[in-house]
């Protein structure tokens, strides 16, 4: 290995890993394994190409130092230029440091070249390999990622078709067995170890040409063929159709596969890298032995043309005489009467049939194999479990397995409790629930031996079942995207997020977000038509609902968020706003939901189905045309939303007894037409934006429907770009929130430190939102205005009494100086009412008497006169019993003003 390059990758591991070089051996030791988190993780300190996990059997991870560090093999022109008197520096440093390939071996069989591209307007050297044909291959070695998904091409115009790749090492004259391979890479890695190898450059590639050269050179003297393309369903298909075309061709065929583990891809080129980091010897050799071994055996698998045959090649195998096995999608039971097969081979090998003493072993043993019942199909499709899920919450977990068919019908995925995988009988009703026609005829014992080797060391997957943010895991899960770190990722073919150490799914489907990734097809043109049209306002809304989207770390850190009011006439505009503001985040014709329609349950779940996302309230406060009572939501409900703790008791059950809290993890929105009436507690924590038709124009009103036309296509990448940013947004709320906070209680008019807390953090978002969309000056400073003014008008807001408070207390003033009084006090400081007489003596006097209950509630929160205490008696100032005594009544005790 190079100085340089060594130098950089030990510093690298020792920092990351703690591996630490034991002097005197050649070893580094004590890393930390990133997979099973043991101290047992080692290296070569001569070469540390790879860190391997010290317990084999239990982990055996295997880390690739080019895989995690890719930047320094990345480069290699810079690294190692090409001069004058070695025009190959650079090729052979890539061939020798990034794919551990011997020099000497390999030295003349490529050149160093260079690719320009214009469409990238970058270059990168390239290995290059001639084709026997004309033509060549070649591989870029600069940075190739920059080119886009190429990183090696063909020479324009000219084709490979029909002629594989020989290195020239391979004499395919002499080759007992040849060996064909993907690409050059695996068949100069294969060619390392004594395997005569050929590159077909593609696995859809047949070497037609080359393949009857070889018939025509060596009559009567075919090489075995041993088709090893990569192990990848595409390849697969081809892997099976080229063994039939050189089969007939006259050439006795195997094939190789290499098992691939923990989803990670390895090829030939690969094994050859771990096999160059033993120690050369009888150690290499025997690995080197063993993994072709298995190859082979995965290879004869694949290409076994029924069912028996692959039973047979299993049994050969595993030299176990009962197993199930899986072929065409249909799931098998081998069992094997030996007593009953030897007679059936005994019959066959005497047998006077002349079809019979055709037989070669092989067919024999799989005619003697059939007539003996040792096969019995036990399912009808294959299901396979891809892994274990569990919500740690409510204590459920499932078995979520994939369902193939055997006809063309596309597979499907789904769960299996414990005990529907548990007995055959719930196993066979699940299965035919599930998947059609998908039918199980096996018994509890096969069934266990089958769920036994499927769930082995199965991969757990975290489920949470809500939509977004999830503290726990620090990390963004929607439906089909998820973002973590500033990294986005999106839903694999197994249905979950794999993000480095976690793998993770939402089990929600109540909020669905059709988030575009792509952020080159995000475009910010409605910033301008919201300004346009909401001016200021407009844009605090949007800092808000932005900040929802990072509720729960601002929680985390400031304790609070609060809750946005956005009320305004019919018409305002406020609909199209909230409408258009979930469009932001991928929700398409939704504005929220109305807290007092539904059950308490279904409310408590529109709480509880999103984290980092906005729980939009609509329309709960309505006007009485008709004189009834409409229902009214107790706004108190949310109070303690504000902290994140759950909205009140929810009551979600879950399998067990106990009754779940979850807290909540969103931000709270409300939009109606008036302001919301509640107490002091929950006004205190809205932040509160009036709209109005001002400002309206024909052209506004064009721009409007602009906004509600555009594309959520467009524009929901507002959300990608926004939770990407999640660190420097942060880092704005939390040095910019305290900032604020000490400006606004500066201010004269502001007293309440929870409005200067809640109004600071609308300023800070303002700040941060700029990372995420290029908001101009003059409109951040109005944004900035707006905050300020919205701040103090709600310490006044605060300051004033209640509206049914206030009209309480006129109607009070009318009817104590009308009628002999209401007051009951002897004490000129008190005022003591008794409601019913107040009631009684506003009917009287044709005055509305306001509604009792709601009244009671507002009361007590009454600032002018002050609230002292509900039901004392007190003995009237005037008025008396049948005794003339001077009466006690049950009075509302208030200091007079
Ligand atoms: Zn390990």
């Amino acid at each position: 290995m190079r100085d340089d390059l060594r130098h950089d990758v030990l510093q690298r591991i020792e920092s990351e890993f703690g591996l630490k070089h034991r002097a005197p051996t050649n070893y580094m030791r004590g890393g930390t394994c990133p997979k099973c988190n043991k101290k047992e993780l080692y290296t070569r300190f001569d070469s540390p190409w790879q860190l391997i996990c010290g317990r084999q059997e239990k982990c055996g991870h295997t880390v690739h130092v080019k895989e995690i560090y890719d930047d320094l093999f990345e480069d290699w022109s810079k690294r190692v230029p090409a001069t004058e008197n070695a025009p190959t520096a650079t090729a052979r440093a890539y061939l020798e440091f990034a794919r551990g390939f011997n020099i000497s071996l390999i030295g003349g069989w490529f050149t160093q070249e260079t690719y320009y591209s214009t469409q990238h307007d970058a270059g990168s050297a390239t290995v290059r390999f001639a084709l026997e044909k004309g033509g060549y291959w070649e591989r870029l070695i600069d940075k190739p990622s920059r080119f886009g998904k190429m990183k090696a091409r063909f020479q324009p115009g000219e084709s490979y078709k029909g002629v594989w790749w020989c290195p020239p090492c391979v004499d395919v004259l002499e080759a007992k067995e040849i060996w064909i391979v993907e690409g050059i890479f695996d068949a100069l890695a294969l060619v390392h170890h004594n395997v005569a190898a050929v590159s077909a450059m593609s696995s859809n590639a047949f070497p037609a040409d080359s393949l009857q050269a070889l018939v025509a050179a060596r009559p009567g003297n075919l090489p075995k063929l041993v088709w090893a393309l990569d192990n990848e369903p595409g390849a697969h298909a081809y892997t099976k159709r080229w063994v039939r075309m050189a089969r007939e061709l006259g050439f006795t065929c195997e094939a190789a596969q290499i098992p691939q583990r923990d989803n990670r891809k390895v090829d030939w080129n690969d094994l050859h890298q771990r096999w160059q980091f033993l120690d050369e010897g009888e150690k290499r050799d025997t690995q080197v032995d063993k993994d072709i071994t298995t190859a082979r055996h995965h290879g004869a698998l694949l290409i076994a043309e029924n069912a028996t045959e692959k039973a047979l090649v299993m049994f050969d195998w595993k030299r176990r005489s009962e197993f199930h096995l899986e072929y065409g999608n249909r799931l098998y039971w081998f069992k094997l009467d030996l007593e009953k097969y030897n007679k059936a081979i005994q019959e066959l090998e005497d047998s006077d049939h002349h079809e019979d003493q055709q037989l070669n072993n092989k067919q024999m043993r799989s005619k003697a194999m059939q007539q003996c019942g040792a096969l019995q199909r036990i399912a009808t499709c294959n299901p396979k479990a891809l892994y274990y899920q569990e919500n740690k919450l409510t204590d459920e977990s499932w078995y979520y397995f994939r369902i193939t068919f055997a006809h063309d019908a596309a597979p499907i995925k789904n769960t299996f409790t414990s005990s529907q995988i548990a007995s055959s009988a719930e196993f066979k009703k699940r299965l035919l629930g599930i998947a059609p026609g998908g039918m199980f005829t096996g018994t509890t014992q096969q069934l266990d031996a089958f769920i036994e080797e499927q769930t082995d060391a199965l991969k757990t997957v975290q489920t949470i079942d809500f939509t977004g943010y999830t503290r726990e895991h620090s990390a963004y899960v929607y439906g089909d995207v998820a973002v973590r770190d500033g990294k986005v990722f999106k839903l694999n073919e197994e249905d979950f997020f794999d993000m480095d150490r976690l793998s993770i799914k939402t089990l929600s489907q109540s909020v669905i977000l059709n988030l575009n990734t792509d952020l080159e097809k995000f475009d910010t043109e409605w910033m301008d038509i919201i300004w346009q049209c909401f001016g200021a306002k407009g844009l605090v809304a949007l800092a808000f609902w932005f900040g929802s989207l990072f509720a729960e770390q601002i929680r985390q850190h400031q304790k609070s968020y609060p809750f946005m009011e956005i009320i305004g006439e019919p018409g305002a505009g406020k609909s199209t706003l909230i409408e258009f503001l979930w469009k932001l985040c991928g929700r398409i014709d939704y504005e929220g939901f109305d807290p007092t329609k539904g059950t308490p349950v279904a409310r408590a779940r529109n709480f509880a189905q999103v984290g980092n996302l906005p729980v939009v309230l609509i329309e709960s406060e309505r006007e009485k045309t008709d004189g009834s009572q409409t229902k009214q939501y107790d706004w108190d409900e949310l109070k303690t939303a504000y902290n994140g703790r759950s909205v009140r008791s929810t009551g979600v059950k879950n399998n067990g007894n106990d009754t779940r809290e979850p807290p909540f993890r969103g931000a709270v929105v409300i939009g109606q037409n008036h302001a919301v009436n509640a107490s002091e507690p929950i006004l205190q924590r809205l932040v509160h934006i009036a709209m109005t038709k001002d400002g309206q124009t024909p052209q506004t009103k064009l721009l409007v429907e602009k906004l509600e036309r555009m594309p959520v296509d467009r524009v929901s990448g507002f959300l990608v770009k926004a939770t990407m940013m999640e660190s420097k947004v942060m880092e704005t709320v939390r040095k910019k929130g305290p900032e604020y906070e000490q400006q606004l209680l500066a201010l004269p008019e502001i007293r309440t430190v929870r409005i200067a807390k809640n109004h600071a953090q609308l300023h800070a978002l303002v700040d941060a939102l700029v990372h995420v969309v290029p908001l101009k000056k003059h409109q951040v400073d109005a944004a900035h205005a707006e905050i300020r003014s919205m701040a103090k008008e709600r310490q006044l807001a605060i300051n004033a009494d209640h509206p049914i408070v206030v009209e309480f207390w006129e109607l009070y003033e009318y009817l104590n100086s009308t009628a002999g009084g209401l007051n009951h006090s002897r004490n000129d400081g008190l005022i003591a009412v008794n409601l019913n007489d107040f009631a009684k003596e506003a009917a009287e006097k044709r005055q509305k008497v306001p509604d009792l209950t709601e009244l009671k509630r507002h009361l007590k929160t009454s600032k002018c006169p002050k609230f002292v205490e509900t039901n004392r008696n007190v003995c009237s100032a005037w008025d008396t019993d049948a005794a003339n005594k001077p009466k006690t009544v049950r009075c509302w005790v208030f200091q007079a003003a």
